[in-house]
């Protein structure tokens, strides 16, 4: 098997736990073949993905511009998806075969914080819905805090949180909007 990134040879090596990859001699990047991940992961207990993760905690693998790669496994276009909201992390899987490719160090950064048996759980729709969710929902968070500044945005969320759990909610609007709610 050859290199989707530079072409040179790859050999093969069991990962840590022994999860058996391709590892490019000359870039050090590492390539999972969909059916022996499968076959791997099968026989692991799961692990808890964590909750929250911190942007600083995650040293994240500087990599030169690339060509789009194709799949060394079947030929096809390999897509970049991310990982985690508002984290510039990404890793390719195939469309085709769902091989996963890592650049150099994705792997062990992508361990550390994910674990490897946790894979293919970040290339579920759902999983890429929710971080879309959540990455629009920062951004609008953000926009809220530009334009009311850090002190109205925290209590106009407090007010908002405690009409919201009221039973009375749309009275405590309509008093609210109404310019003088003492007059008929
Ligand atoms: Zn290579
Ligand atoms: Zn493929």
């Amino acid at each position: 098997m050859k290199c989707p990134h530079c072409q040179s040879k790859m050999k093969r090596e069991l990962m840590e736990d022994r999860v058996p990859v391709y590892r490019c001699v000359s870039c050090a990047g590492t390539w999972v073949s969909s059916s022996e991940f499968a076959d791997w992961v099968e026989g692991q207990s799961s692990v808890p993905v964590k909750e929250e993760i911190s942007k600083e905690s995650v040293n994240i693998p500087v990599l030169g511009a690339r060509k789009p790669l194709l799949c060394p496994d079947c030929g096809r276009i390999v897509r970049r998806f991310k990982i985690w909201p508002n984290l510039e992390f990404y890793l390719d899987r195939c469309g085709g075969c769902n091989g996963i490719w890592f650049d150099q160090h994705e792997w062990e950064v992508f361990n550390e914080h994910w674990s490897v048996k946790n894979l293919n759980m970040f290339f579920t729709d759902e999983w890429q819905q929710k971080l879309k969710k959540e990455e629009m929902a920062s951004r609008f968070s953000a926009m809220y805090l530009e334009r009311f500044g850090e002190d109205d945005y925290n209590k106009i969320q407090e007010i908002r949180k405690w009409i919201y759990a009221n039973s009375n909610k749309n009275q405590l609007v309509a008093y609210l909007l109404d310019s003088n709610p003492y007059e008929s």
